[in-house]
């Protein structure tokens, strides 16, 4: 079940957004910089080295007064799940210091996996307000009011009629 409007731009177009705030809506009187990295997770933990390139800058509408709450609801929550992960690896490897290693090893992937998969969870059910994703060849924007995802697709499909634009609706 999506709980975010989604719109997908393809990597070629720049996008524009309504004149909007995307956390409040109100009419912005700021901007937040945002990177998206376009490389598969998949290929960059294979050859690391592609984490160096194919990342793209875009440029978001935020008012001065929601700035804060926008970056404290980007990266805060990342890093939350992240230093929960880090505590639970290392708790578990406290607890069970003699076990072999291999079965050590299970118990730490296991651990990892549940708190990722409570993230994943959390991030389903209580959407950002806006967020970024990007493949090779797609950046989706992903927005958690559908009203805000409807017009930030109709001024892309408007300036951009050619372009494989899609909106993917959450409700
Ligand atoms: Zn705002």
């Amino acid at each position: 079940m999506l709980l975010s409007t989604d719109v997908s731009l393809p990597n070629d177009v720049q996008p524009e957004f309504p004149d909007c705030c995307v956390v409040c809506s109100c009419k912005p009187d700021s901007c937040a910089e945002l990177y998206v990295h376009s490389r598969s997770s998949f290929l960059v933990l294979l050859l690391p080295v592609l984490m160096f390139s194919g990342w793209s800058r875009i440029k978001v509408p935020v008012c001065k007064r929601c700035r804060g709450r926008f970056f404290l609801q980007r990266w805060g929550r990342s890093l939350v799940a992240w230093a929960t992960i880090a505590v639970v690896i290392w708790g578990v490897s406290l607890l069970i210091p003699h076990w072999e290693a291999t079965d050590k090893a299970m118990v730490i992937l296991g651990a990892g996996m549940m708190v990722a998969l409570q993230y994943v969870l959390l991030e389903g059910l209580l959407p950002r307000k806006f967020d970024l994703s990007a493949s090779s060849t797609k950046t989706t924007y992903e927005f958690k009011s559908s009203s805000a995802a409807f017009e930030f697709y109709l001024v892309n499909r408007n300036n951009h009629p050619d372009a494989d634009i899609r909106i993917i609706s959450g409700d």
